[in-house]
């Protein structure tokens, strides 16, 4: 048997990750020592003994054999967390292709100085009277800003001025307007380490507990009853928003803290809302503590060592938050867990879906994710038994799901209609304006990447390998970036021969414009990359529609997130097909989402709304099955085309993605690993053939190499980048090839060329 060696970190923080120390392995341990392991090895001169944990096992001695000293023994006793984290970077390691120094970053945190941040809160002077004299001049004025700083006022004698300027829109100036008015005062505070207290001092009154729905009780009661049983499950609640989950998820976490155990509420980075913190604050009071990205590392850090410690019990963030060190864990859930946030686009590139199942495995916990638009990869598992689905159908706080109107816009053409807007939107664009309800138009430029489309026919340009829509570039040529397949560009429509064939052009600010010309006395807000710049301007927009202050709001997809506007009972969805034509095999699946969101932003209130989407596809599945609302026939259809075409989650795909300075040498290192892989598949292919365990022919399912092919976006900052894929049915072979592609590239060295592995890819690069 050979010898073996183990890396070994023997202190565990961040900044020393680099310098581990390799040990032999002594013959008794062999067969036994884990990654993760804590063991005792001699340290220094002398006969100094200290505890250190195995980072990595391997053949190779980096160093002279005969100087290299041997572990001494393993530490017994239960898992510490320390190990639970290192067991998970080793498991990241393996699956997502990172070095082991890059795992360990990733999940444990760095240890900083604490910085005191200065903290400005706003104390009210006057009294309620004072305060109401006030108020009723703004509003004479019209100081809608000050008014609404005035009315949080009249209700709260202290207000966070960083929630004021960023939740509430209200600016610094008017803020110091009202302080020289002697209306309040603003006072410096120090450092709040703990950002729940911002929610803290807003708390105000103790929260009204609502009675759980039957659909919801039953939910909660399977959940815990597993648990209690010893067999932590993972669930998936399918149920529109308002229809109760973060309800059931409160009640689910007051369970498990009941029984000595840790939560993690995982949110996209965006939906972190004040009114879900205040929510879980209210409920959980300083238990619960907040990591997000406007935390210092320093912060960071100081919530990890209070959950290590045990004076927290629920955590909220986004995917990081996995991280967390706590003890014993019972529950992870992952609200919204189809956003494409939750994969993390550098090294590891891990997906914390993937990544929560196994931080559930290691702490026995239960895993519960949600979602209105659930992922083809999760409802897959719920479809196979691999999670428990529950729905919860009802909204709650009313309002009707609303009545929506596909328009085909080759119909609108062949009649004579030029306008982007068809003659339904118009009709009842004019209606609410004339009854002074607000309308919200929305522009779906996700994923936008030049595609070319016929206007008269609908027909996209589609690469004829990888179906997917292929992306104009100005070279005149059609390209896939999944192959590499190139045409040149056309001038008239391959399938009806019209030449209303080409990009599209329209932006927000030209719909802006066409609407104004229609609609003259209409008054519009504008959200988008152009007008979000600043900080601060996306609350605001989103503020001042609230307020009323406008009757249409024109966007896009940043208006479909988040933000309830009961005043809308108009949704126009101006061309679904734009993100239809993005050139990866998830377009349909996010078309569905944006448009089932989109919808569903009309008619929250107590009126009841509709939603015209507009499109040269209404026959395309997930327009119509956004149009009915129905998930189930969109999960259906969509699972077939992903089995057809050997995409996730019907099979798996490995992206080895080259950066190089030099164009033809990424180009040819891209070329070179993409034929190695070739050349491991047809070995092993002959070796199953030989050995007759082969699958024989199995067409799409048979492992295989795509591309390479430059990205999308070819050179950014003068790196040009390139991709290729592979497609595999199993994990493990794409894993295998990450592994040899890594031996190779360990063996020769290329000098400026960076590879990088995603695994499952949410985005073409
Ligand atoms: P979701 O997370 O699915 O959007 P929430 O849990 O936030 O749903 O619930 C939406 C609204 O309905 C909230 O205002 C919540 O307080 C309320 N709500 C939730 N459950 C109930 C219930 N059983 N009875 C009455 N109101 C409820
Ligand atoms: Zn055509
Ligand atoms: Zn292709």
């Amino acid at each position: 048997m050979p010898e073996l060696y183990a890396d070994i970190i023997v202190d565990i923080s961040h900044e020393k990750l680099d310098r581990s120390f390799q040990y032999r392995i002594p013959e008794e341990l062999r067969d036994t020592l884990e990654v993760g392991a804590c063991v005792v090895v001699p340290f220094g001169n002398g006969n100094r003994q200290i505890k250190g944990y195995v980072i990595e096992i391997q053949e190779v001695c980096s160093f002279d054999p005969a100087r290299t000293k041997e572990i001494l023994g393993v530490v017994k006793g239960g898992v510490g967390v320390e190990q639970k984290l290192i067991v998970l970077a080793a498991w990241m390691k393996r699956n997502y292709g990172s070095t082991m120094i890059q795992a360990l970053k990733t999940v444990i945190p760095a240890r900083q100085s604490v910085k005191k941040l200065e903290h400005r809160t706003l104390e009210r002077l006057m009294n309620r009277e004072e305060i109401l004299s006030l108020l009723g001049e703004s509003q004479r004025k019209k100081q809608i800003a000050k008014e609404r700083l005035l009315q949080e006022l009249l209700q709260q004698e202290t207000l966070p001025c960083e929630w004021v300027t960023s939740k509430l829109g209200v600016s610094m100036q008017t803020i110091r307007s009202l302080e020289k008015a002697g209306a309040l005062r603003i006072v410096s505070t120090e450092s709040l380490r703990n950002p729940v207290k911002l929610a803290a001092q807003n708390a105000g009154t103790q929260e009204q507990r609502v009675e759980l729905s039957e659909a919801q009780q039953q939910i909660v009661d399977e959940v815990i009853a597993s648990y209690d049983e010893g067999k932590p499950d993972g669930y998936l609640i399918h149920g529109i928003t308002g229809s109760g989950k973060t309800e059931v998820y409160m009640r689910i976490i007051e369970e498990m803290v009941s029984r000595g155990r840790q939560a993690i509420f995982l949110i996209p980075e965006i939906a972190l809302t004040y009114q879900t913190l205040l929510r879980f604050y209210k409920r959980f009071g300083d238990r619960v503590s907040v990591m997000n990205s406007t935390l210092s590392p320093g912060e960071k850090y100081d919530q990890c060592e209070r959950a290590k410690k045990g004076e927290i019990d629920v955590i909220i963030g986004p995917r990081s938050a996995l991280f967390t060190p706590f003890p014993n864990i019972g529950v992870i859930i992952m609200d919204e867990e189809h956003e494409s946030s939750y994969k993390s686009e550098s090294s590891p590139k891990y997906h914390a879906r993937e990544v929560a199942e196994q931080v559930a495995l290691l702490h026995g916990a239960s895993l519960i994710l949600g979602s209105a638009t659930p992922s083809l990869e999760a409802y897959k598992r719920a479809d196979t038994g691999e999670y428990k689905l529950f729905n919860l159908r009802e909204r709650l706080t009313g309002g009707k799901l609303p009545t929506v109107y596909t328009t085909d816009l080759r119909q609108e053409l062949k009649e004579g209609n030029r306008s982007i807007f068809s003659r339904k939107l118009q009709e009842l664009l004019a209606d609410r304006l004339e009854k002074g309800e607000q309308s919200i138009l929305f522009l779906n430029r996700r994923g936008y990447a030049g595609f070319v489309s016929c206007r008269a026919c609908g027909h996209v340009m589609k690469c004829p390998h990888c179906d997917v829509a292929l992306s104009e570039h100005n070279n005149g040529t059609l390209q896939c970036h999944y192959c590499g397949y190139s045409q040149k560009k056309v001038n008239t429509c391959p399938k009806c021969g019209s030449k209303y064939i080409g990009g599209f052009k329209a932006g927000t600010q030209q719909i802006e414009e066409k609407l104004r010309e229609l609609f003259p006395a209409a008054r519009t807000l504008r959200m988008d990359g152009d007008t979000t710049r600043t900080k601060d301007s996306y609350e605001r927009i989103l503020s001042a529609f609230a307020n009323r202050e406008a009757d249409v709001l024109i966007g896009t997809q940043m208006i479909v997130k988040g933000h309830d506007f009961p005043g809308v009972t108009l949704v126009g969805v101006l061309a679904a097909d734009l993100s239809l034509g993005a050139n990866d095999y998830r377009a349909g699946e996010r078309t569905f989402q944006l448009l089932t969101q989109a919808v569903g932003r009309a008619g929250r209130g107590t009126l009841p709304g509709e939603a015209v989407i507009q499109t040269y596809q209404p026959e395309h599945y997930a327009v119509r099955y956004a149009a009915l609302q129905d998930y189930e026939g969109f999960y259906g259809e969509e699972m077939l085309y992903r089995e057809l075409g050997g995409y996730p989650p019907a099979a798996h795909m490995l992206a080895v993605q080259v950066f190089s300075s030099g164009e033809k040498k990424g180009m040819d290192l891209a070329e070179k690993l993409a034929d190695s892989v070739r050349q491991e598949l047809l070995s092993q292919a002959k070796q199953e053939k030989q050995m007759g365990t082969g699958p024989g022919s199995r067409g799409a399912a048979e492992p295989r190499v795509i591309g390479p092919a430059a990205a999308t976006i070819s050179r950014i900052n003068d790196i040009f980048r390139f991709a290729f894929y592979v497609k595999s049915e199993k994990y493990d072979i794409l894993i295998k090839i990450k592994d040899s592609l890594e031996e190779q590239l360990r063996q020769n060295p290329s000098g400026t060329e960076t590879v990088q592995f995603d695994f499952d890819p949410m985005n073409t690069m």
